[in-house]
């Protein structure tokens, strides 16, 4: 009733000084993911309880904006690929999920380039939030016009500068799927996009970061602009933000890990930054939404009946991990029993690890398994090369710490990480030989560091899927001998 008696004006006022103290004692929230890599269902682990999923972040993040603070939802790259989600949809399942949960700013990872820049243009004209990204230049390809390199968004009342910066393309992806793209050095791009954003008035700048933790620790040293550096690449779970010494002021560095498993979250409060990750737990399924669960439901039937079908079995658990390991070494055997059965003469097989991208558990392996296991549209190449690169070869898979490789192979790793005993089929590879191999196109052209390939004298492409070269494998294992298994620890030692 007193109110009455206030003059509109004052009221008026008033109210507006409440929205502004509001904001500022309510602060900004940046709530972040990163390579969430089409994990849509939340992931099938015994191990763990945090197996995440749609239906838990979004849950999580609604509960945040119920909270009535202001809200920044951002996304560090690679959102695709990694489940059969992405095989059957390209991507469209991911982005009709990423325009409901609203989010605001994303950056494409390198993985978002997988089917090449005319689907990626697609997908991203149906995307609702705005597009950053600092270091590729695109003009003249499909994506022409889709990327800004920074923006400037008035959140909370903070004048906010997000930017995006990405990891260099060429040795991630094939040449053909990023044709005409040009790729600048990120940290330099990234540095000069936050000094205009800063010249344009934005009190926050942020950085969406496809480039791993490394170059994003290095970007913070080096930077005098940045107060946030949201991560991905690097798959790197901070469960607490980093505070790294800029030329100036402090950087904080966040990741969420991978796979959605976990959700970022970072309070901007009185010029201060600080983050922390939620694990994504079942304790979060009573809040989920019965509309979103209905309308993932309508991309998942499709999906199951082909997904669904039992392949095999495995008689342990096939790991994916580095010298070598179960899943590695049965992949390059494979490769070359392939060979054997196109009577093509194979000294030894290589797959790169990042074409595997799980575990397949004990018991039976069904297709869906293998799609997610082999997600990747890598076709079965033969190569003929001079011992010389065979040499060269296998320095880098020393270097990088093991990759598959097939029976054939003895490699001793030093600890310095060089290739210090090489011997294929019992014996020292001699530099003017001629080597057959059998791997994959995409290690063929270069891939994941290969380079020597490059130089092979003669190449062989096949329409072979390696998933499904595999999936044939696994099912003669299992008619003949119950199932697949590997006795590991012998090809690649690192002292
Ligand atoms: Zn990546």
């Amino acid at each position: 009733m007193h109110l009455l008696r206030i003059p509109l004006y004052l009221l008026l006022l008033l109210s507006a000084w409440c929205a502004e103290t509001q904001a500022q004692e309510k602060g900004l929230l940046i709530v972040h993911t990163n390579d969430i890599h089409s994990q849509i269902d939340p992931l099938s682990d015994d191990t763990t309880d945090t197996t995440g999923g749609f239906l838990r972040r979004e849950a999580v993040i609604d509960s945040l904006r119920r909270s009535g603070k202001a809200i920044l939802l951002v996304d560090a790259g690679d959102a695709v690929q990694g489940t059969p989600y992405f095989t059957m949809y390209h991507g469209r399942a991911d982005m009709v999920l990423i325009n409901r949960l609203g989010y605001d700013v994303i950056t494409p990872g390198n993985h978002e380039f997988d089917n090449g820049t005319e689907a990626l243009a697609a997908l991203y004209r149906k995307a609702r939030p705005e597009i950053v990204n600092c270091n590729y230049d695109v003009s003249g390809t499909p994506l022409d016009g889709l990327f800004k390199a920074g923006i400037i968004k008035e959140i909370g009342g903070v004048k906010t500068g997000i930017l995006g910066v990405g990891v260099d393309l060429q040795s991630m992806v094939d040449a053909e799927k990023i044709a005409g793209i040009v790729c600048r050095d990120g940290i330099a791009a990234a540095l000069h996009t936050a000094d205009s954003l800063r010249k344009c008035g934005a009190e926050l700048i942020i950085v969406l970061s496809h480039m791993g933790i490394e170059q994003d620790t290095l970007l913070a040293r080096r930077s005098k602009d940045i107060d946030l550096i949201v991560g991905g690449h690097s798959h790197t779970l901070l469960t607490r933000s980093l505070n790294i010494a800029g030329k100036d002021n402090p950087v904080c560095i966040v990741q969420t890990g991978e796979k959605g498993l976990h959700l970022g979250v970072v309070s901007y409060d009185r010029g201060r930054l600080d983050g922390y990750t939620i694990p994504l737990t079942a304790r979060y399924d009573s809040l989920a939404s019965p509309e979103t669960k209905a309308l993932i439901d309508t991309f998942r039937q499709p999906l199951e009946k082909t997904t669904g079908t039992v392949v095999g079995r495995a008689l342990h658990r096939m790991k994916i991990e580095r010298p070598q390991s179960a899943l590695s070494d049965f992949t390059a055997d494979v490769l070359a029993a392939q060979a054997c059965k196109e009577n093509r003469r194979c000294d030894f097989a290589l797959i790169n690890m990042g074409a595997i991208r799980r575990d397949i558990a004990q018991g039976p392996i069904t297709r869906g398994d293998i799609m997610a296991c082999y997600p990747f549209e890598n076709r079965i190449c033969y190569l003929t090369l001079r011992g010389r690169e065979v040499r060269q070869l296998f320095d880098i898979i020393a270097a990088r710490g093991g990759e598959g490789v097939s029976r054939e192979v003895r490699l001793i790793v030093s600890p310095d990480k060089k290739a210090k005993h090489l011997t294929i089929g019992g014996k020292r590879v001699r530099p003017w030989r001629r080597y057959c191999m059998a791997t994959t196109d995409f290690v063929a052209n270069g891939g994941d560091g290969m380079t020597p390939l490059t130089r092979c004298l003669q190449r062989t492409d096949t329409p072979f899927l390696l998933r499904d070269i595999i999936a044939a494998a696994i099912k003669d294992s299992t008619e003949k001998s119950g199932g697949i298994s590997v006795a590991t620890g012998e090809r690649i030692i690192c002292e």
